[in-house]
């Protein structure tokens, strides 16, 4: 302990066993949930207290209850006969009371009640054959201090007593280590100066449970955030930092393909584009994320990109989270551009002799724009002149997995992700703060607004004479099961039977796909349904995102109240690509609470995914939408998106300025050592 330097975090990041009281057994119950440093335990708050200050005379003591009583012991009965307890008998001047103890040591018993002595307890108070008694109290002390005072109660670890557990942290409270200060004062102004130090002290005391309006909670909250933000910033600075061979193109073969496109790109695209362009011929690497709603026409502006990065000499690598997705794009590309242009797919069913040509003639420089999933990845596939990656739709890339894509590449090599998932305002630091940003907020204008219901299942009757209606006009329709899961085990029952009933109502017209669905059989059938020779896709499964049906005009998702509000949103976008009106029925079963009735009402008044992602937020709490929880995307020990939203922007504000000053940031060093254990730190530091 004395070893360790106090004015430093390097206590906080110590290992438990540096804790008095705590051994192996103990530091490995703490591990197992997840707590390894001293630094982990400060963020285990107290649930609530138990009040001990208030002492009783033997002859007020309540049975039941906790309470304090200070006594004298004066006789003990140590039986040596199995299962007989040892027992103390001690009194105060107003009676008698018993201590028992089951499993005590003689010699422990007589060295914490000494006979003769005033010695304090707090346990339970038990009464048996006409006498006080207390059994195993939980405090003995001859310092009454000690006890007298509130405890905290702690939603306990299985194995570690609560005596054990205010141990720790009162002994960690003592000797919290004085850092300095990193924040400006304009910052430490807003929480009313308080400092790191005595904001911990603060939240750990019993009379402060509960309570996260207050300037120690919002400040520790607030350090939280921006040490992420500072990360994420740095990331940026760093990939910034590396210099490429810029890339020179003119815009010709950009004009004629626009000009060739059936439609004007929106301004947003226009904008976008730019972007994107002027980070390609710049001589740093790019790392962008072009962020726009299902549908806004991201496909298009990342193939113009492509086609200029082609057209200064570079090859370009496009990743499709799945082979439909990928061939999809492949055939695009190749509708549009010349056949001076190489473009290839790698898929998983190429014949083998297909698949080392295309690895060889990569190798070469002879393919300029390759398609695939993640395989084209795969180590053993080599780029001559890799100019630039494209990765569609991997918005649950943690941090970590877009840095190694942006390595993977080299330097010359620049990034851009796709992602048309919508994300609040107060995230957007958060989870792509590592990035430069492109948004595309304004959808093409000629497209009609998907039209949204919500339908009792009682009145499937009239949905499915509006489906024979639109199917009769030549349209298709999606017929979205949800998952029901039970103890891990998925059932896709209820998809089954959907298809069965709507299977004979629609014959040979109706197909269906579940997660159990093999992959090969799964792209025959979407294949099949975007050649029209299906007319209802019924399926459990999220349907592909990013896949144009351009088609399809009706989806119905079955008890869509199940579904998060961004990922009906998702679902919705499948539809009202084409020119024709479209249509979204949101079915539910009867009894919606009004949570749900509220959820629901915000899908059919809006279909801007940014407004809904921040309502699904607000209704249902960070971590939840669109599983970014299981992402590995930062979880917050007490900052709250929702809650807190006023110190995600403030964080934000507060760390461009400091990039816009060039601040030298050495100040935050412990702050974000110790908030941000992630590898990525070891490369800053
Ligand atoms: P997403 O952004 O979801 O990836 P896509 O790039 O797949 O969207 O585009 C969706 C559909 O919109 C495609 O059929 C595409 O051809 C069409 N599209 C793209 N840009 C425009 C535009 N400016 N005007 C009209 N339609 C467009
Ligand atoms: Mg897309």
């Amino acid at each position: 302990m004395n070893m360790v330097n106090k004015n430093t975090s390097n206590y906080l990041l110590s290992d438990l066993t540096l804790l008095k009281g705590v051994g192996k057994k103990t530091s490995s119950l703490l591990k197992k949930k997840k707590i390894n440093t001293i630094f982990d335990l400060l963020w285990r708050l107290p649930k609530s207290f138990i009040d001990r200050s208030q002492s009783s005379k033997i002859k007020d003591l309540k049975i039941g209850e906790i309470q304090t009583v200070t006594i004298v012991p004066n006789k003990y009965s140590f039986p040596r006969i199995r299962n007989l307890p040892n027992k103390v008998t001690c009194k105060d001047d107003t009676g008698d009371i018993d201590c028992i103890f089951f499993n005590g040591y003689e010699g422990y018993i007589k060295k914490i009640l000494p006979l003769g002595k005033e010695i304090t307890l707090s346990g339970k108070i038990g009464y048996f054959r006409n006498r006080y008694q207390i059994t195993n109290p939980t405090y003995v002390s001859e310092d009454s201090s000690i006890i007298k005072t509130k405890h905290n109660k702690y939603s306990l670890t299985e194995g570690i007593s609560e005596k054990i557990y205010n141990n720790i942290i009162n002994q960690i409270i003592k000797n919290l280590p004085t850092l300095n200060e990193w924040h400006s004062n304009l910052i430490l102004k807003r929480f009313n100066g308080i400092n790191w130090n005595n904001a911990i002290i603060e939240l750990h005391k019993p009379e402060n449970v509960g309570k996260s309006k207050t300037d120690y909670y919002e400040r520790l909250a607030f350090d939280e955030i921006f040490s992420t933000f500072l990360v994420n910033s740095e990331i940026r600075k760093k990939i910034k930092k590396i210099k490429k061979k810029n890339k020179i193109f003119n815009l010709d073969s950009q004009k004629q393909i626009i000009n060739k496109l059936q439609f004007n790109l929106t301004n947003d695209q226009n904008k976008t584009l730019e972007e994107i362009n002027t980070d390609l011929r710049s001589s740093t690497k790019m790392f962008r994320l072009l962020q726009g709603d299902v549908g806004s026409g991201k496909t298009i502006v990342a193939l113009l990109a492509a086609l200029n990065t082609v057209n200064s000499g570079f090859q370009v690598a496009v990743m499709a989270p799945t082979e439909i997705l990928a061939r999809q794009h492949y055939n695009l590309a190749k509708n549009l551009f010349t056949h001076k242009i190489n473009i290839e797919l790698l898929s998983s069913k190429s014949e083998p002799k297909i698949k080392k040509n295309i690895v060889t003639k990569l190798s070469e420089n002879k393919i300029d724009i390759i398609f695939g999933t993640h395989a084209i990845f795969q180590k053993k596939i080599l780029f001559k002149n890799l100019g630039l990656i494209i990765i569609d739709e991997q918005h649950k890339f943690g941090v970590n997995q877009r840095k190694m894509l942006s390595d993977k590449g080299g330097d010359n090599c620049d990034v851009l992700l796709m992602s048309a998932t919508p994300i609040p305002r107060t995230l957007t630091m958060t989870i792509y703060g590592d990035m430069d940003i492109s948004i595309i907020k304004e959808k093409p204008k000629a497209r009609k607004e998907v039209i949204t219901y919500t339908k009792p299942e009682s009145k499937i009757d009239e949905i499915i004479r509006f489906i024979k209606k639109e199917i009769h006009n030549g349209n298709q329709v999606f017929w979205v099961c949800p998952l029901i899961e039970e103890s891990k085990k998925v059932d896709h029952t209820s998809a089954v039977k959907k298809f069965e009933f709507l299977n004979k109502i629609f014959p040979n017209q109706t197909a269906l796909l579940h997660g159990k669905t093999d992959i090969d059989e799964k792209d025959k059938i979407l294949n099949r349904f975007l050649k029209n020779e299906f007319k209802i896709l019924v399926s459990t499964t999220i349907i592909e995102v990013g896949i144009d049906f351009p088609n399809a005009n009706v989806i119905i998702i079955e008890n869509a109240n199940k579904f998060g509000l961004s990922q009906l949103h998702q679902l919705r976008g499948r539809v009202g690509r084409g020119q024709k009106q479209s249509t979204c029925i949101l079915m539910f079963k009867s009894n919606l609470s009004e949570n749900a009735k509220k959820r629901l009402n915000i899908l059919k008044s809006s279909t801007d995914g940014f407004i809904i992602s921040e309502e699904d937020m607000k209704l249902r709490g960070f971590g939840d939408i669109l599983g970014f929880k299981q992402s590995g995307i930062k979880n917050f020990r007490l900052a709250d998106p929702v809650q807190n939203a006023d110190l995600f922007l403030l964080a934000e504000k507060e760390m461009r300025r400091i990039e816009n000053n060039n601040e030298d940031i050495s100040k935050f060093k412990t702050l974000m050592k110790l908030y941000d254990q992630a590898d990525i730190i070891n490369d800053i530091a």
